[in-house]
Formats: C-alpha cells, structure tokens, sequence
C-alpha cells in the first residue's frame, strides 16, 4: 500500500499535475485594470485557483513563495493574435517536452502571457500542444485555436506563397457557402475553438481581394452554431465592410489600407459591436502608422472594444516593446493597455469568472512585472519576472 502510495505521488509531482499553491507576498497588486493598485499585498493561490488577495493575509504552511522585492502583479496577459506555424513547432506531439517549454518561453511565457489565441496553423499540430500543456507535461499558455483560415477563392496572400506546397493545400479557399460551412465544420471536428477568414487578402502588395459576402456569412454562420468567435484580416475597407456586414466578431488587425476609412465608417464598425486587435507593430514601417494608430484611437473613443494581439509566430521577432510603444503613441494609457490584456478578451471570451482580474475564485493566472506601469513608461509592460498559471511558474526572468 506504501509503495502504491508513493508510486501515486511521484506520478502527481512529476507530471499530470499542473494546478499548484503559490504565495505572492508585499506585492503591488492591479487586482483589475480600473481599481487603484494595493500595496505590501499578497496573492495566495490554493490548488491552481486564487483562494486570497490583500494586505496582512496569513499564509499556510508549506505553500511555496516567490521572493517577490518590488514585484507588481496583474491578471495573467493574453495575446490574441499568435500563431503556431513555425517550423519549430512541427510534430508538437513527439518534441521533448523541455523543448516545447524553452520555445513557449521564448515566444510567449517570457512575455508574460498565460493565454494566447492562435490564429492560423495546423490544427492537429496544435491540438497537440496544447494537449501537452494542459496535461502539465510542458509548461505554457493556455490556447485557443483557429486550425486553418479561409481565404477568398483563389486568393493565398501573397506572403504565403513560398510556404510549403503542403501547406498551401491546407489553406481553405471556398468557392460557395456551402463549402465554407464545411471548411468551418473541418475545422470544427479537430477541435478549434474560433474562426478566422481573410476577408480581405493581399493577393500582391497593391492588390486586395475581398471575400464574397455570402461566403462570410455562410461561415459566420457555422462558427457562431458553436458558440465560436469569428476573426478577420480585414487590410482595406472592402475588406473590413465584408466583415462587418457578414457579422465577424473580431478584427484581427487594424485596416492598414485607410483609403475611404472614415469616421462615419468606424461607427458603423463600433455600432455592429465589432472588437479589434491593433498589431501596431506589425505595421509600425508603414508610412502610414501614425493614421493608422489614429484609426485604433478613434474606433476606441468611440466605444469600440481593443484586445491585445501582436501577429507573433507570424512576425519572427517575438520582442512585445514596440507593441506597447505604439500603443502608448495611439494615446491609450497604460489602465487601457492593461484592458487589452486582460479583462477586455477575458469578456469576449466568456471566462471572466475565470479569467482577467486578481480576485478570489479566478484562475491562478498572474504576469508580474519588476516595473510598474503606471510609471508611464509602456515599456513597464515587458519587464516580466515571473509568468504564473494555475498557480505554476512557467517563466521567471533568471
Ligand atoms: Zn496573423
């Protein structure tokens, strides 16, 4: 009976588990993006939830505690705008488990990300991973999945012409609606969580190709059935229009094609209760960024919710501080950035009881920082010490 018994336990402490109890102490806590910060305050996290957050809290014995001088603790960041289409990350399911861990932390945990939201890549593949995440083996994020996008008949974006053959084939290019339902529901059966269409496809550098109306909807249709999100790369206005009026959820970027982008226009996108995702970086050589920072800025203004998202794993560079440096000169501060990663995509996603603030009941998901935000510096955003899910440290910065 003995021996079962410690057979059991070394089973549970080397693998399988990955809810944990941690302590956070004499931290500045952001329990939400508009509550003022509580000082010398601790988290305590029981079993992978959040059980205690404030001053003078009484820590069990034997919960572990992180040596935390100066630390400043949010709710767990999310990046909604990733991807897993890397040659590295091929055959998630055979890599080494360290392997897999040391590549999340470069690519997403250092950062602070606890949650992430892949956009494109191959659904098997990812399912993979993030099966062995979720079983503890590997240490990361939590993701969801679009498996393969859909683009307009015809129309692979330029930029994804030398991927391999094998790859493009992959790629869905519906003709009718019919086949965009079916696309949807491939998809579907693999186990992703949200859609995401090219709505409007860079066929070359100066031409764009919209997807037809009815195709949009016909997909909309499908992910909406199962409760998904639906996502778009919009890059003009006609593609931005085929969203909006096929009833996309999400802009997975800022048009980057202002032309007949009006003020006018940006209403009707926040009037169709549309939610966008900046990437600013990803455009941040575009002679034209500061209007296209100043499109972000207006469609906020004017009640249009934001979600943090950067086009990483597309982008090869996973550095987050132009990001942020972008968002600072689109003039949102750093309670409004702070919405963007956390309580923002936690509502559209439907776990804000589970996710997006520090409070008792939330998941154990916390990004802390060595630099506070607050200061002004957006570059506060990126000095992550530790990244904490379910109570478990999957990155410290030394
Ligand atoms: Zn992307």
């Amino acid at each position: 009976m003995k021996i079962f018994l410690l057979a059991l336990m070394l089973v549970v402490s080397c693998c399988g588990v990955r809810a944990q109890d941690l302590a956070v102490v004499n931290a500045k806590v952001y329990t939400s993006p508009d509550s003022p910060p509580v000082n010398k305050a601790s988290v305590l996290i029981q079993a992978g939830k959040i059980t205690a957050v404030g001053r003078h809290l009484t820590i069990p014995p034997g919960v572990k505690t992180l040596p935390c001088d100066g630390c400043v603790v949010l709710a767990g960041f999310w990046n909604t705008h990733v991807h897993f289409m890397e040659p590295k990350w091929a055959d998630a399911a055979h890599l080494p488990a360290e392997q897999l861990t040391r590549q999340l932390q470069e690519m997403l945990t250092h950062s602070g990300f606890t949650t992430v939201v892949d956009l494109g890549s191959d659904p098997s593949n990812t399912i993979a991973l993030r099966r062995r995440i979720e079983s503890g083996e590997v240490a990361g994020p939590h993701i969801y999945t679009a498996g393969i996008p859909l683009y307009p008949k015809d129309a692979i974006p330029f930029y994804l012409k030398d991927a391999p053959p094998s790859v493009v084939a992959m790629l869905g290019q519906p003709a009718t609606p019919a086949e965009a339902d079916t696309l949807v529901k491939r998809n579907i059966a693999l186990g992703t969580d949200v859609v995401k269409l090219f709505t409007g496809s860079i066929l070359t550098p100066s031409h764009v190709v919209p997807m037809r109306l009815d195709i949009v909807r016909a997909a909309v249709e499908e992910g909406h059935r199962h409760g998904q999100l639906v996502f778009a790369h919009p890059t003009n206005l006609e593609g931005t229009r085929v969203a909006m009026e096929g009833g996309v959820d999400v802009l997975a970027h800022a048009p980057e094609n202002l032309a007949g982008i009006d003020d006018a226009f940006i209403a009707q996108l926040v009037a169709h209760h549309m939610v966008m995702i900046p990437t600013l970086k990803l455009f941040s050589q575009d002679a034209d960024i500061a209007n296209i920072r100043a499109a972000v800025k207006r469609f906020h203004q004017l009640g249009g919710p934001l979600m943090f998202g950067t086009d990483t794993g597309f982008l090869a560079d996973y550095d987050m501080g132009e990001e942020y440096r972008q968002l600072s000169l689109a003039g949102l501060n750093y309670r409004e950035v702070l919405a963007m990663l956390t309580t923002s995509p936690a509502q559209r996603f439907r776990v804000s009881e589970h996710k997006g603030r520090v409070a008792v009941g939330m998941n154990g998901d916390l990004t802390i920082l060595s630099a506070d935000p607050a200061s002004g510096d957006p570059s506060a955003f990126t000095q992550v010490r530790y990244t904490v899910r379910n109570g478990r440290v999957i990155y410290r910065s030394h």
